[in-house]
């Protein structure tokens, strides 16, 4: 971080969700990044919403259960129920409000799976939008490597955002770059079975490894769309230039910094980790899926609250975004759907 600041960049301290209570808690292990934690300190989902949810004791989790479709009043206003399979068995369950949270491509594809001959182009899919939009980032990743031996087992820790509203010669946004969870030669080679693993032994023992996160911007054609029962998601990427000027003022920065070999790799579109857009929220039904609460349009008792009322992707992590938006719908749930104040 010294070395960075020399040059006039601003590296700061990455936010971690971990637990790190006085008692215990995390012990900043190296496989945080992108693997579940053995010993419940990280902050994700189930930790932090659905455990406690379940605690609550109002809260039944139905596991290896597929929901299938939703289920319409003959009006087509409201929805009539969820139909779901569970061990080869067929059911339909009911509730007052529905909320669709499967994530951006599975919550799309559920509602287009719902179809009926009433309303062929799927559910809430009056504005033609629902599937359209999807985006993911245009992700890297970069290993800068140098002569030491990086020691490092916690390297998650490192922001940079100076590049993120773009620079003099760049003048549109470009993204942002972090410390990646500490590469291993393991993954390497399941990435790169070409490459000999002691070559990304000797790689990744060196090396200080970032994630380069830029703005994909929303396009109709870049969608999911369902066939025969088959989810398929067709994506063209865009705004590939800011990827590319932020990826070269990274790899400077670090050379700068010490680090000469760089080595850069551009995330497939199969890399679904930040997937969203694909029910864009919106003030025109004519152009949006979902209301500023994420309540449907089409079907007044249906919400999709996930990740996929992004009308944009910005250039960060989509998780706590989607987090604020669900307890803002929450409360707006609670009181309009339930007439229950609410605290926020
Ligand atoms: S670093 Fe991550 S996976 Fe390891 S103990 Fe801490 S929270 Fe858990």
């Amino acid at each position: 971080m010294e070395r960075l600041r020399s040059q006039g960049l601003h590296p700061f301290p990455q936010q971690a969700s971990i637990y790190m209570p006085p008692s215990g808690g995390c012990i900043r292990c190296g496989t945080c990044d992108g693997y579940p934690c053995q010993i419940d300190a990280k902050a994700d989902a189930e930790m932090s919403t659905l455990r406690p949810a379940l605690a609550m004791g109002h809260v039944v989790l139905r596991k290896s259960t597929l929901v299938r479709r939703l289920l319409l009043n003959p009006d087509g206003k409201s929805i009539a129920g969820v139909e779901v399979e569970q061990d080869g068995r067929t059911e339909v369950l009911t509730a007052k409000t529905y909320v669709l949270s499967a994530s951006a491509i599975n919550s799309a594809a559920i509602l287009l799976h719902s179809a009926t001959d009433a309303m062929p182009n799927g559910l809430a899919n009056s504005s033609d939008q629902v599937g359209r939009n999807y985006m993911t980032h245009n992700n890297s990743a970069m290993m800068a490597v140098g002569a030491r031996k990086n020691a490092t087992v916690f390297q998650k820790t490192v922001t940079i955002n100076d590049y993120y509203f773009g620079d003099d010669e760049f003048r549109w946004p470009m993204g942002c770059l972090m410390s990646l969870g500490k590469l291993r030669a393991g993954v390497m080679t399941a990435a790169n079975p070409l490459v000999p693993q002691f070559v990304n032994e000797l790689l990744a023992q060196r090396s200080f490894d970032w994630w380069i996160m830029s703005e994909d911007l929303p396009s109709p054609e870049n969608r999911i769309t369902v066939s025969g029962g088959t989810i398929k998601m067709d994506v063209r990427r865009n705004n590939l230039r800011a990827h590319q000027e932020l990826t070269k003022r990274a790899s400077r920065a670090m050379k700068r910094a010490g680090l000469p070999l760089i080595l850069t790799k551009l995330m497939p579109v199969a890399t679904t980790s930040h997937q969203c857009g694909t029910a864009r929220f919106g003030t025109d039904p004519q152009t949006s899926v979902l209301d500023p609460f994420c309540r449907s349009w089409d079907h007044h008792n249906l919400f999709v609250i996930d990740a996929s009322f992004f009308p944009s992707s910005a250039a960060v992590n989509p998780a706590l975004t989607i987090a604020a938006q669900a307890l803002r719908a929450a409360s707006h749930i609670a009181g309009e759907d339930f007439g229950i104040s609410s605290p926020h």
